[in-house]
């Protein structure tokens, strides 16, 4: 399990998370909610050639094929495991409902499955929804050879009303080695694209480096 890479040289990764529960599927089904893909986000990245690393659910991953075909084709951008439907790998986690522990597996084997075919620069990197996880959690996981990735930024973008806060929040602790966490959610992190650029401008004034998470963990 990791937070954060090596304290040494200049690279930061840049993280984000890709949740859909059945939920959000309904509020989009039914027109509550016009988007949970911020394409804002990957035009920015896109643009300004930053790297960054994608925590695909397989629902997500399933309801914007074209999107998941856009991030697996930038050679920028690394693909992970968020889970299927981000249900809870534990109990109390939030408000999200909770898959029974011997579903655990099964799910996250799932969603490498969902990824698999879009190719590009595919990892064996996870995150668990919420963060949350025990040793149950934990155990679930270990015939699947993954690395479990927290993170040690917590941007705090998800139901945001205002973007300075994120700016902030990131800023404030960044450092060599950090792995932040975003999410690229659209409605449920409406705030996320505004504060990137702010968030890009930090880091260079800094002199850190966005990095794939990748060479992030290997140091240097
Ligand atoms: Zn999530």
């Amino acid at each position: 399990m990791v937070d954060h890479g090596p304290r040494t040289g200049a690279k930061v990764a840049l993280t984000f998370d890709a949740d859909m529960t059945d939920g959000m599927l309904a509020s989009l089904r039914a027109g509550r909610v016009k988007s949970y893909a911020n394409l804002r986000i990957l035009d920015l990245l896109e643009r300004e050639q930053v790297p960054a690393t994608f925590f695909l659910t397989g629902k997500w991953v399933q309801r914007y094929p074209d999107v998941t075909r856009r991030i697996a084709g930038n050679p920028r951008f690394e693909l992970a495991n968020h889970t299927y439907g981000h249900a809870a790998f534990t109990a109390d986690c939030y408000d999200l409902p909770r898959l029974p522990v011997d579903e655990l597996t099964g799910d996250v084997a799932k969603t490498f499955e969902v990824i698999a075919p879009y190719g590009g620069r595919q990892t064996r990197y996870f995150r668990f929804p919420g963060l949350c996880h025990d040793a149950a959690a934990l155990d679930a996981l270990a015939p699947l050879g993954v690395t479990v990735v927290d993170g040690d930024v917590v941007s705090g973008d998800p139901f945001a009303t205002a973007w300075r806060p994120l700016v902030r929040a990131v800023l404030d602790h960044v450092r060599p080695g950090s792995i932040v966490i975003m999410h690229v959610t659209e409605a449920n992190a409406a705030m996320t694209d505004e504060a990137l650029p702010h968030i890009l401008a930090g880091l260079r004034e800094r002199g850190l480096v966005p990095a794939p998470l990748s060479e992030v963990l290997a140091g240097g």
